[in-house]
């Protein structure tokens, strides 16, 4: 990885216009192609106390120093997010992982050489530099290293972790492009890094360890899977990936409590094994304001359709920008043809669970 250093010269930052308690107001959101230069400018705003959204290879991320409490309360004005849904935090080495972290039991070193730079993060008791804003109160914190060279370059130069959630307004689909940061988020931050288009499309898989260190539990699916970790231990998932937690239930992930990754559109999964009867299902919807959400080769369907692809990885890369296109499109309601429940699938499945409110229909 080249290391860069700061040059010496400030570049001329730009300034908070307003703020009020909820929110800060920039007069304009910068979207930047990563230069050298961009670089210095994102991580001389993050050293200031501001937040500014990276691309890694999951989807974009709205990114503060992971140590200073005051801008990770940002991230959350900016996405009005829940003060108690963690933020996970962004290293580009192991010493960030022993400087944040407590007891590291020796399966993550080995899942952090066998997965890091990529999108696997682990849960550890945190230590006392990280700040509670940055863990939602947690006592432990998530951590992953981010596969994205520009990405893993400005958390070198900024030196310190970037506590990095989704970088779109709390319950919106993810982001997976800038132009999608910037639809969320513009006059909220002052700079977009655009990094172009997302590679896996879908977050990092959550993981936390369980038999004193030597099993894992899925929290959250996403492009590494549960038969990915299995080789290397025993390996679980949580209830919650695929339930909808009960109303006073204490979970492990925060984050499962919340509605999530929705369009304006309603949407509804619709599990068949028969492309007729999906055809006839749909076409029977015919008003005008409903979309099929298909992986594409099906025939003989009449209202409109996006395609979000064939394979789990096209279908993980595809989701969010789909969603967010019916959105585009003006559409009242999308069924989305339900993806394999295996392997990154399973990743594709957990989405579109929380983006349907859990509303299934099965053919
Ligand atoms: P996002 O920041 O949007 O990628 O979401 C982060 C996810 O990781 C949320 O579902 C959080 O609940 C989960 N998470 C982050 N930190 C922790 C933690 N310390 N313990 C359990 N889950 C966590
Ligand atoms: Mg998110």
């Amino acid at each position: 990885m080249t290391h860069w250093l700061l040059p010496t010269d400030r570049q001329s930052l730009p300034q908070a216009a307003t703020t009020n308690k909820d929110k800060v107001t920039f007069l304009k959101t910068e979207i930047k192609k990563p230069s050298y230069e961009v670089l210095c400018e994102a991580a001389e705003l993050i050293k200031n106390g501001e937040v500014v959204a990276i691309p890694t290879e999951t989807v974009y991320g709205l990114a503060a120093d992971a140590y200073n409490p005051e801008a990770c309360a940002k991230i959350f004005k900016a996405k009005g997010r829940p003060q108690d849904n963690p933020l996970i935090i962004h290293i580009c080495d192991l010493d960030m992982l022993k400087n944040s972290v407590k007891d590291i039991p020796p399966l993550a070193l080995t899942l952090a050489e066998h997965f890091w730079s990529g999108s696997l993060t682990m849960i550890f008791p945190k230590k006392d530099i990280v700040p509670d804003t940055t863990s939602g109160g947690l006592d432990t914190v998530a951590v992953r290293m981010p596969d994205n060279e520009d990405t893993l370059n400005l958390i070198k130069m900024c030196g310190v972790p970037l506590a990095a959630p989704s970088a779109n307004l709390s319950g919106s689909p993810s982001p997976t492009t800038a132009q999608h940061v910037y639809a969320d988020m513009n006059g909220r931050i002052p700079l977009i890094i655009d990094g172009g288009e997302c590679k896996n499309g879908v977050e990092s898989t959550v993981i936390c360890f369980t038999d004193g260190g030597k099993g894992i539990k899925v929290l959250r699916p996403g492009v590494i899977t549960a038969e990915m970790l299995s080789r290397f231990a025993k390996t679980e998932t949580d209830k919650n990936v695929f339930a909808k937690p009960d109303e006073n239930e204490k979970v492990i992930s925060p984050g499962v409590k919340y509605k999530h990754y929705s369009p304006k559109a309603d949407i509804t999964i619709v599990e068949t094994d028969s492309d007729e009867k999906l055809a006839e299902f749909l076409n029977d919807k015919n008003d005008g304001g409903t979309y099929g959400v298909i992986f594409g080769n099906e025939t003989g369907i009449e209202i409109p359709t996006i395609s979000y692809g064939n394979t789990a990885y096209e279908q993980a890369h595809n989701l969010f920008a789909v969603l967010r296109k019916t959105d585009e499109l003006g559409a009242k309601r999308a069924y989305v043809r339900c993806p394999e429940k295996t392997g990154v699938g399973t990743a594709v499945y957990n989405r579109l669970l929380r983006a349907a409110a859990f509303k299934t229909i099965i053919l």
